[in-house]
Order: structure tokens, then sequence, then C-alpha cells
């Protein structure tokens, strides 16, 4: 059967028997979803053969594209010579082992020990797992609160759920509160009224240091934030956040979890974006561009001290079938050799990141439904508003984003929406053309959204 003959029966198929995440199965009373059936370099086509620029790469993932050969090559070669074995009970493969190394090499100075897992949430359930460990270790296991933010997002088993701060996914299923707790986002923007970005950033911190308090030191494990809040909605934090964030974490002995899911492997115009902000995080969950989103896996990057601490604990009754499958480690160190080889990481911080960043910073400051433009790198937030002199965010109800995110896909062109922003985070092999291209699909979807 052909592609085109085939489309009806998936729509009818998926309708009858598929349950899809983040997604209000009423939707099927009127639609049928978009059936995706290809992917090259920063385009993807559906089943009605419309070829779309993916403005998101995929959920911020597909960092060097789609169709890269490099990566395909590498899962053949490994499944063939050694489909599956475990990193369990005194076993490796060569390429958990080499991923390790290589990942040694790129993050942060001073991580340098990696637990693997298969998805960001399951990254941020061992960061828990672990970092209440490592004061247990230390005879404070009263230590056990984890500190997130509001909107921030960590993934969506419970204990991630409950990490992140969005009340929505809270209220569905429940959470692990009390033993979480959230504080406000960096977010001039909205939440900054009279203060300069530097003032306001201080005083963003300084709710971290407030809720320490409140809580007692002693029963806080970690706080944890995203380098710059995707999800969220694309908050990047004002250039004093960060620093205070360290100062107090340490002050207070807080362990410190920069969640690298989104920002790391390049995304930024850095390898991390603990990089990006001179970050030094205790431990680094990161997921997605780890593979370019090709295969499932994710990991978790320990600090030399938490891992001696870790190491003096003895058994660590922690890990999960596929942690470190040898198909998925293959397929990340290729995808991690490729971006050196081509030089990605480089491209994004000296030349496409900068001229995107050109090109939506003139939309921000021309279009008359845009706020403000946030982000850095290849990761972007355009913030809708109704009235930009005041400041004034168009309403859920008014649903000017989701207004804005259709008349996109009408153009072929993928970004989504929160909170009333559009988000982008396009492969980073995208070039100027395809930047262009992005841009004027963007201001068409602003245009007849305004
Ligand atoms: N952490 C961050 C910052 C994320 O953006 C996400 C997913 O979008 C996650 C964790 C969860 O990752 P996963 O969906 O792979 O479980």
């Amino acid at each position: 059967m052909s592609e085109l003959q085939n489309k009806n029966s998936w729509y009818d198929a998926d309708k009858a028997h598929h349950i899809h995440p983040f997604m209000d199965p009423k939707y099927f009373d009127k639609n049928h979803v978009r059936v995706i059936t290809r992917g090259e370099g920063v385009y993807i086509w559906d089943a009605e053969g419309n070829k779309i620029l993916d403005g998101m790469a995929g959920l911020w993932c597909v960092n060097v594209g789609y169709g890269r050969q490099e990566l395909i090559d590498a899962a053949n070669e490994q499944m063939k010579n050694l489909a599956y074995y475990n990193s369990f009970f005194q076993s490796s493969t060569p390429t958990q082992i080499e991923l390790a190394e290589k990942l040694a090499t790129i993050t942060p100075q001073g991580i340098d020990h990696f637990f693997y897992a298969n998805s960001g949430s399951e990254a941020n359930d061992t960061v828990i797992r672990m970092a209440r460990h490592y004061w247990s270790i230390q005879g404070k296991p009263t230590k056990r609160i984890f500190i997130g933010r509001h909107l921030g997002y960590h993934g969506s088993t419970l204990a991630a759920t409950s990490l992140g701060g969005m009340k929505g996914m809270h209220d569905m299923g429940g959470s692990l509160l009390p033993e979480f707790e959230h504080i406000m986002q960096p977010h001039w923007y909205t939440l900054g009224a009279g203060l300069t970005p530097e003032e306001f950033g201080l005083k963003a911190a300084k709710a971290l240091e407030d809720k320490i308090l409140e809580l007692g030191a002693d029963n806080v494990a970690a706080f944890i934030g995203e380098p710059i809040q995707g999800a969220g909605g694309v908050i990047d934090p004002p250039s004093t956040y960060w620093p205070e964030i360290q100062r107090i974490c340490k002050k207070y002995n807080i362990l410190l979890v920069a969640d690298e899911v989104i920002c790391g492997f390049g995304r930024t115009g850095n390898w991390f974006g603990s990089d990006t902000y001179n970050i030094k995080p205790d431990m680094m969950p990161m997921a997605k561009g780890l593979s370019s989103g090709y295969i499932p896996i994710a990991a978790v990057g320990f600090s030399k001290e938490v891992y001696s601490v870790l190491a003096e604990g003895g058994h660590i009754a922690h890990g999960y079938t596929y942690s470190g499958h040898p198909v998925a480690c293959a397929v990340a160190l290729a995808n991690i050799n490729l971006m050196e080889r081509d030089g990605i990481v480089e491209m994004v911080r000296d030349d496409t990141g900068p001229y995107f960043r050109k090109s939506l910073q003139q939309l921000a400051d021309t279009h008359p439904i845009v706020g403000e433009l946030r982000g850095a790198g290849l990761v972007a937030g355009l913030q809708l508003v109704k009235d930009k002199e005041n400041k004034t965010i168009f309403t859920s109800e008014e649903g000017a984003g989701l207004i804005c995110r259709e008349h996109c896909i009408q153009h072929n062109l993928i970004m989504r929406m929160v909170d009333q922003a559009m988000v982008a985070s396009p492969p980073l092999t995208i070039t100027r053309d395809e930047i262009d291209e992005f841009t004027e699909k963007a201001k068409i979807g602003l245009d007849l959204t305004a």
C-alpha cells in the first residue's frame, strides 16, 4: 500500500488504539493527528506530503538533524555485533565505557563520572535517589527535600513531575509534595517590574535562600534548575542569577543540580548550558541531544567530590535494564563524534546562533505582538503581547499562542507555544538560508495572529 493509501487507515487506527502523551483525547472528535513519515536535515514530511521545517528539532532533541548516516551506521554495526548486554553485576560493554570517557572530555570541569538511564525523567529520578543517598552516607539522612522552580520541567514520572513546577501535572495523578518545593522563575519580563534585570536576578535567587531558611538547611538535599528553563517558556535568567544561586547552595551546603536535558549538547552555543552560565554543578542530568533523539538514552554526570562520597557508600542499589544500552551508547558516541568533527557547537556559538538571534531580535523589536526575545544560541522564546508598551501578555482564554502555532503549521513551520510565548529550538545544523525561511514563516504566523 502506498503512503497516501495508508494514511486514512493510520488516522483510524491511531484514534482507535493510541493514547498520546500531552493530548486531550477529545481532539479526535474533530481531527486526526499529523502523521510524520520522514525526516531529512531540518525538514520532516507528513503523510499528506507536506514538507515542514521542524523548528523544534522534534522535542528539542534532533540536534544534528534528521537522516545522519553516521548514526544509522553506528546503530547497525552495534546491533550486528552485540545487540544487548547490561552494565549490572560487574559487566560492561565497550560503547558504555567509551561514551563515559568521551562525556568526561566535554562536560564542565569536575564532572567525570556518569550513570546511564533512558530518558530525562529517569535521569532525574536517579538524581533524587543519589542525592539523598549522598547525604545519608554522610550521616545527614534528613537532607531529603528538593527545591525546584515554578514551571520548571524535569520529566513525567511521579518523582520528576514532583521535581518540576507544573501545577497541572501535579494535579493529574498527584505528586510527592511536600518533599519537593518550588520557588519563583527568574523571569524578569513578567515578574521584574521596577527592577533592572540584574536587581531582579538577585531577587529571584534570594527566593532560594528564603526557602532554605524556611525549611531548614538540614532538611534540604538539593536545588535543581535548567540553565535556561525550556518547557517553562525559554526563560534565560539575568546575569546575576546563577552566580548568586551557586553562592547560596555553597553557603547552606545544598547540592546544585543543573538539568541539561534541553540545554546540553550545543543548544546554547556551548557544549552545556552550564558552560554558558558558568555553573559548576554537583550533578548534571542530560538526555535528548546526547543521541540527537535518534535512540533513547540519558545520563547523569557527577562531580568528583559527589562520586567519591557515593563510592564510599557501598552498594549502589539503583539501575535500569537498559542503563547504558550498548546500541544507544554507540549512537550517542557517533553523535558526539559527528558534532566534534563538524564543529557544530562552534558553528552555533559563532555563526548560526548569533544570526538566528539577530533575525528574531529584529522581529521582536518591530512586531506589534512580540514583547521580547529570550534564549541563547539556537533556543528562543518570543513573548506574545497584546500591548507592547505596557507588556500586557495575552491571556490563555484569548489563546494567541495556539492561534499562532496553527498559522505556523499551516505554513509548514513547527513552533511550540508555551504560556503565550512561541518557542523554537531547531536542529543545530540549520543553515543561514534555513534560518531566513524560519523567520519568514514565523513572521507570517505572527502577522496572521495580530
Ligand atoms: N528535563 C528537562 C529540562 C526536559 O525538558 C525534559 C523533557 O522535555 C525532561 C527533563 C524529561 O525528559 P524525558 O521526556 O526524556 O523524560
